[in-house]
């Protein structure tokens, strides 16, 4: 972005114009935690109560057909912004309700529901589930369950030093009993992509379905759930400049149509009778009950915002800001979690060659200062850090801590905002007195 075109992104957030801690400007570094919203979402999501507020999907009446009608646009929209077709989204409440929604959805093929059709997910003793030890606990705690309710065997890819996925035994965790392969794209703790090509041909080869957590990737780099050849993808709208209460499920077609409902009840029908129930084609078969629609039309405006600020130009400023947060590894004192730098993804990354290999979240810990301290004198300067184990305590305790600190950055964060963080963490020690 030029200067200009990053103050009219700014103007965008009325948030980012406040101050706190007696008038000292905000600056916000917590976006990995959640986003900012642009006016345009609080807009778009006030319009529709002001004026379409209906329930979806039924209602012969014509605010019912305006709601349903913007509705069913947001899944365009949040469609196009993931490369995919609007009738392969899936609304859920969240990231974390899409992942248990696809690991019960198993569950109940396992159960024998979905007849003949679902069996493909069938998932037993003997067989494994394959997730990371970088894994959000979103994105592992629903497979632990998975394995325990069905006697499958979880297991998990290491994490090297660096941060990086380990994949040197990567033939010998998939194996013809994988049945499921589920990974972040980019974690929330490291920042780190991802090698989502070879783990896909990986899982692919061995027939098994990966699930991909795509939380931190979708918000900040160009993504192509088709390009990418993942089977099932989430992420979440209050991540990605838009409201809480919403995300989004990606599933290939034939697998949605194939995979048993979870939640079942109004709306997610088509002929119920007192003995036994047809459902409706996906999405709807897993939408039951009133949905969240004003959250899904902000959705959809965010993801619009998004597309129209170009996925390529938010990774490279966003990258210009990871290069800058980097420099915090330079203060003596410091250590950085994950990859140092900011490289860019080759050939072997297939849809993702060119592309950034990490994104703008850097986690860290202070020589002999606890997280929380680190949290609490920026939070005196204004600046807003997240503090602990950011759901992910297997890899926190991979690199021998409990807790450390995060900045992560949006695409409306300024290089200004990266460099007052940055001295303020400087001062950090000094004030603790360990220098
Ligand atoms: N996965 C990752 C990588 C995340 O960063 C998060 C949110 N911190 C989640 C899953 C869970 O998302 P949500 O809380 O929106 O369901």
């Amino acid at each position: 972005f030029t200067p200009a075109e990053l103050a009219a992104v700014r103007a965008d957030f009325p948030l980012l114009g406040r101050t706190v801690r007696d008038g000292k400007p905000l600056v916000y570094l917590d976006s990995a935690a959640t986003s900012q919203k642009p006016q345009v979402v609080l807009d778009t999501e006030v319009d529709f109560y002001e004026q379409r507020n209906a329930a979806v999907h039924r209602g012969a009446h014509a605010l019912a057909e305006e709601a349903t009608e913007a509705f069913e646009h947001a899944r365009e929209q949040v469609a196009a912004l993931v490369g995919v077709e609007a009738d392969e989204i899936v609304w859920t409440a969240g990231a974390t309700m899409g992942i248990n929604l696809v690991a019960t959805g198993i569950q109940n093929a396992t159960l024998g529901r979905g007849g003949a059709a679902a069996e493909q997910f069938r998932i037993g003793p003997g067989d494994e589930i394959l997730v990371t030890e970088a894994e959000h606990h979103s994105n592992l705690v629903p497979w632990q369950e998975l394995a325990a309710r069905t006697g499958a065997t979880l297991r998990w890819i290491p994490v090297r030093e660096d941060g990086r996925l380990d994949l040197s035994g990567l033939d010998d965790l998939v194996t013809e009993r994988t049945r499921v392969v589920a990974f972040a794209h980019v974690s929330n703790v490291t920042g780190a992509v991802a090698p989502v090509a070879r783990i896909a041909a990986a899982a692919r080869d061995a027939g098994a379905l990966t699930v991909l957590d795509a939380c931190q990737s979708v918000p900040h780099r160009p993504v192509d759930f088709h390009a990418l050849d993942v089977d099932f993808a989430v992420f979440s709208a209050h991540k990605t400049l838009g409201p809480t209460g919403v995300g989004a499920l990606y599933g290939r077609r034939e697998l949605l149509e194939a995979l048993p409902p979870v939640t079942t009840g109004g709306s997610m029908v088509e002929v119920v009778t007192m003995e036994a129930t047809t459902f409706a084609p996906p999405p709807l078969k897993f939408e039951a009950g009133t949905q969240m629609v004003a959250q899904a039309v902000g959705f959809g405006a965010a993801a619009d915002y998004l597309r129209e600020l170009g996925m390529d130009a938010v990774a490279a400023h966003e990258a210009e800001l990871a290069e800058e947060l980097l420099k915090i590894g330079e203060i003596p004192g410091v250590r950085v979690l994950g990859p140092e730098t900011v490289g860019t993804l080759g050939e072997d990354a297939g849809p993702e060659a060119g592309l950034p290999d990490r994104v703008a979240a850097v986690s860290f810990v202070v020589d002999g200062v606890h997280a929380h301290d680190v949290g609490q004198v920026l939070d005196d300067a204004g600046i807003a850090v997240r503090v602990g184990h950011h759901c992910a305590q297997p890899l926190h305790r991979r690199f021998g801590l409990a807790a450390s600190a995060r900045a992560s950055a949006a695409v409306y964060t300024t290089l200004d905002e990266v460099t007052a963080f940055r001295e303020a963490l400087a001062g950090v020690r000094a004030f603790f007195g360990e220098e």
